[in-house]
């Protein structure tokens, strides 16, 4: 292959690699020509650049190019004829003023804003760390990792810190992305060969957001990749900003170095709001719908439905296109007419095929491996889930529950549900399990 080929491709591998500015700075100009079979020699237009690029860029450089053309074993720099000392330095000033040509935001959504985000007992850390993320992006907290259950504010508070950070630097690159998103991007890159451009839309910006990381699970690939792109921002102070329904090491086949980088800056739950926040949240909203609601319609609501907030939002949209519709203003029991279907389909009792197929599907194991005899450690917590639910949810007696579980004793029911309800209490992670299987539950019906 011609050298100006060979150098052209591993500019893109570099380009990759280093931080822009670096990048723009020092490759500028450069050139590379053969010299025998072996050997490339980079010629660069000054001196300063010269010895830089062989200090500290020699390893990349001669890698690069040997990617691209394996019969090269070694890399000699030398002066580009012309080349002077003053340059360099006009080029970094000039450099400077130039705009990025990466766009500058993706995906952010002008409605998640930390105004308009409402603090609770049930997620003041996450919104505390969120702010200080966005007063210092990559400096404080990198990774931000907010976990916990659906509908919980966790994308609202991760796309409200890119906002704010885009609000104080117009040129910051901000790029918010699903997990999905994410894992497609990286698999039709594959598919058309554009991984360059891949690696340069993932790698050439300040913040990147990834909501519902638990979705990498058991996706090598996508998991590989998303490693080297984390290294890539992490090592150059780029914010990192993930969320997801569980914690890093609970997100299951999840490759170990992922979770331990995921767990490595600051990690903060959400939980489901208590009743005082629950009527915040739905005056703010009725604020920013411009419509008015009795208090006592409020607290009707907030009492009523108080598993998730995008469930209060629905029932709230409800109610108001309902009594705009038929231009009343709502009393508590005209709400509790117009919301009747609401409330009943969240508290309708469930069967136990119902309940086991949910936690089966939560914890991605069969109903052979819930109900059989097994004795892995990792059924243990799902089967004791499973009657703790069964118990909840249906007027099912203990032995009744012990045979549908595949022929348990009645005190070993009891002792589950028992178990469950006291490590409830102080294990965040598996009220976010129950809360989960609950939101799975309700999707059921
Ligand atoms: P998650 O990503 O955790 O599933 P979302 O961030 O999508 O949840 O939140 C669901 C809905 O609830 C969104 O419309 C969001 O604006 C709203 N919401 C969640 N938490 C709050 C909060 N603390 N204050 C105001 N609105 C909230
Ligand atoms: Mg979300």
């Amino acid at each position: 292959m011609a050298a100006d080929r060979v150098w052209q491709a591993a500019l893109g591998e570099i380009e990759v690699i280093l931080p822009k500015m670096q990048f723009a700075t020092w490759y500028k100009g450069t050139e590379l020509s053969l010299k025998g079979d072996k050997t490339a020699v980079l010629y660069v237009p000054n001196s300063f650049a010269l010895s830089w690029l062989e200090k500290k860029n020699k390893d990349i450089i001669l890698k690069a190019i040997s990617k691209i053309e394996p019969s090269i074993k070694e890399i000699e720099f030398a002066l580009k004829k012309g080349g002077s000392m003053e340059r360099v330095a006009l080029e970094i000033k000039s450099d400077k003023g130039q705009k990025r040509s990466a766009p500058p935001t993706k995906n952010l959504n002008p409605s998640y804003t930390f105004e308009n985000f409402v603090v609770g007992n049930n997620n003041s850390l996450a919104y505390a760390v969120a702010k200080e993320v966005a007063a210092n992006p990559g400096k404080k907290h990198n990774p931000f990792f907010v976990y916990g259950g659906v509908g919980l504010g966790k994308t609202h508070l991760a796309q409200a810190i890119g906002r704010e950070i885009t609000k104080s630097d117009d040129k910051a690159r901000v790029v918010y992305v699903s997990c999905e998103t994410f894992t497609n991007d990286f698999i039709s890159a594959i598919a058309s060969k554009k991984m360059a451009e891949f690696k340069r839309n993932y790698r050439d910006i300040d913040v990147l957001i990834v909501d519902d990381v638990q979705f990498l699970s058991a996706k090598e690939g996508s998991q590989q990749e998303f490693f080297h792109t984390y290294n890539a921002l992490h090592q150059n102070s780029r914010q990192i900003v993930l969320t997801a329904d569980k914690i890093p090491q609970a997100i299951p086949a999840l490759e170990g170095r992922l979770a331990s980088r995921f767990g490595a800056g600051m990690v903060a739950d959400v939980q489901p709001p208590d009743f005082e926040t629950r009527v915040a949240i739905l005056k703010e909203k009725c604020k920013e719908k411009g419509s008015f609601l009795p208090d006592d319609v409020i607290e009707f609501i907030a009492k009523n439905i108080s598993s998730n907030i995008r469930e209060l939002e629905g029932a709230l949209n409800r109610l108001i296109t309902s009594s705009q519709l038929n231009n009343i203003t709502p009393s508590p029991e005209k709400a509790s007419e117009i919301l009747k279907d609401f409330i009943s389909s969240l508290n309708k009792s469930v069967d136990t095929a119902e309940i086991i197929s949910a936690v089966c599907k939560y914890y991605s194991l069969s109903r052979d491996e819930i109900l059989g005899k097994g004795r892995k450690k990792e059924l243990i917590r799902p089967r004791q889930v499973t009657i703790f639910l069964i118990r909840e949810k249906t007027n099912k007696s203990l032995p009744e529950i012990g045979k549908i579980m595949g022929g348990k004793d009645h005190t070993t029911v009891l002792h589950s549900e028992r178990k469950i309800s006291d490590q409830i209490k102080i294990d965040n992670q598996l009220k976010t399990d129950i809360e989960n299987i609950r939101v799975i539950l309700s999707e059921i019906k």
